[in-house]
């Protein structure tokens, strides 16, 4: 049976096998970490740094590694997907095991993992969204940022979405990142679109986009917003675009920058000057040359997406204005009884992605989505740990989720080095699992599969003047990988 499965993983996995099975190395620790993205990968870097012979298998429930570093990063930021050779190069270690197709909670149960390895690092990032619960968001033309943004990126579950770009004015809920995202890739010219890697279907949606106007809307005010200063800067200076900001929003800005910290004054005092100080000359003609708008509008939290008579598409969204309460960190937005509409015909939610629990016995908290955890130790369960978005929730870049996974990886290896993590019985491991996958009939992707999608990914996109063309559905990729 062994020989059988060694020949469906990888290279490296199957010479490690060939050294013999569970009496070699019953006191070798054997650990799995749940999800392939930055959190999984910089968990299982530090492991195989700190520990000289803990055996690591990443389970990837998708054909493909490396999470939102692929589905979730905007496709004109190829820089931030660099990450990508560091965990390449991790992937390589030959202690280290990458099994794509699996889905922990699914084919293989969080307690068939508790049972076949000595610890669980859960690393399975956040798959959901936050819902505004508003009437009418139910409508076709309301869509999460989460869905927008597999889209384009080529995610597999979102790579069929029904996107309407025959629409003038966009909405979109929230004034972060992925925000600013979604409104970028909505208003770049598509000479730059084409250079990335957005599925060609997609690129041909965008090209035929009528959307000139994009508002991003705020619960507060315009200190509050969380986007960071280069995502702003591009929006700035983004070509055929122009910022249309009202100027009474921004004033109260220039006595707040002075008290406030190094990053945030310079990300405000760019939102000012962009409001309230005339542009150098060459950006004024080009705003005023532009087709299209970004806006910002403050102080709004939507009550109700609006539909056209036919009670399917969208034709505004009602915005209550709301009050600031409080101080600091207690302050708070109030909404008031008065309100105002925005037309729009396409509405984007973009307001935080959420974890979902994937076994019943894992101690979950509901309202944040996230595993109940002690700075990366699951609670009340000995020998598991979080790392990354599904411990700490959708806060943070690529920087912090890898200072969760070190600490995970090095808090695990400290726990294996005093005894609380029992390696003294051997373990199954990826054997174990893999007998239960294969009786289902379900074959793994390894890292060799990988590299050769990638290279077909790679071939084709060099065909089309692009650094990729991803396949978006999941049997063809299997097909590619598996060939
Ligand atoms: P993920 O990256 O989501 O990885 C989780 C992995 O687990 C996924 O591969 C998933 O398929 C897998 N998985 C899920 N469920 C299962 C299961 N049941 N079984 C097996 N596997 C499973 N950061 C930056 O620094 N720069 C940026 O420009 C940037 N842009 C971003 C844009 C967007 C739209 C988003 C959402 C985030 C962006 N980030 C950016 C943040 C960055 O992506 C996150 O900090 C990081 O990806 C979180 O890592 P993670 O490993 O916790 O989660």
């Amino acid at each position: 049976m062994y020989m059988l499965l060694r020949l469906g993983v990888s290279r490296l996995a199957a010479r490690r096998f060939s050294t013999g099975a569970a009496t070699t190395t019953a006191h070798v620790p054997k650990v799995c970490i749940v999800g392939s993205g930055p959190a999984g990968f910089y968990a299982a870097q530090q492991i195989i740094k700190s520990h000289e012979t803990a055996e690591v298998d990443i389970y990837e429930k998708l054909p493909v590694p490396f999470g939102l570093v692929r589905y979730g990063v905007a496709p004109d930021h190829p820089e931030v997907k660099n990450c990508i050779n560091t965990f390449t190069q991790t992937a390589s270690k030959n202690r280290v095991t990458f099994l794509g197709n699996v889905d922990i909670g699914s084919d293989v149960t969080f307690s068939q993992l508790r049972q076949a390895y000595h610890a669980v690092i859960l690393a399975y990032g956040n798959a959901k969204d936050r819902t505004l619960n508003i009437p009418g968001e139910e409508l076709s033309g309301v869509l999460s940022a989460r869905q927008f943004v597999g889209w384009y990126n080529g995610l597999p579950e979102d790579a069929d979405l029904k996107v309407n770009l025959d629409v003038e004015s966009v909405a979109v809920v929230g004034q972060g990142n992925v925000a600013l995202d979604v409104a970028r890739i909505l208003l770049t010219p598509m000479d730059m679109l084409r250079k990335t890697d957005i599925p060609e279907n997609v690129l041909a949606c965008l090209d035929k986009s009528q959307v000139k106007y994009v508002t991003l809307i705020g619960r507060r005010g315009s200190q509050n917003v969380a986007f960071t200063i280069k995502e702003l800067r591009e929006m700035v200076n983004l070509p055929g675009c122009r910022p249309n900001l009202i100027t009474g929003d921004y004033q109260h800005l220039k006595d707040l920058i002075p008290s406030l910290p190094r990053p945030r004054k310079r990300l405000l005092e760019l939102l000012a000057k962009t409001a309230l100080d005339a542009p150098a000359p060459a950006l004024a003609s080009a705003w005023a040359s532009a087709q299209k708008e970004w806006r910002l509008r403050f102080l709004l939290s939507p009550v109700e997406v609006l539909a056209e008579a036919d009670g399917q598409t969208v034709s505004g969204l009602k915005l209550a204005h709301n009050r600031l309460e409080g101080d600091g960190e207690n302050q708070r937005a109030v909404q008031t009884e008065e309100t105002e509409t925005l037309e729009c015909g396409l509405v984007l939610r973009s307001i935080g992605y959420k974890g979902i629990p994937i076994d019943s016995s894992l101690p979950f908290d509901h309202r944040t989505g996230t595993i109940a955890n002690d700075n990366g130790r699951v609670k009340g369960q000995n020998g598991v740990y979080v790392s990354g978005w599904i411990g700490t929730g959708p806060v943070g870049v690529i920087l912090s989720t890898m200072t969760s996974g070190f600490t995970s990886g090095k808090m695990l290896v400290a726990d294996i080095n005093s005894g609380q993590v029992d390696v003294s019985s051997a373990k199954g491991g990826k054997e174990e699992v893999l007998d239960i996958l294969s009786e289902k009939g379900k074959k793994p992707v390894n890292f060799s599969d990988w590299n050769r999608l990638d290279k077909f990914e790679t071939e084709v996109g060099a065909k089309l003047g692009k650094p990729r063309e991803k396949v978006t559905n999941v049997q063809k990729m299997l097909n590619i990988s598996h060939d």
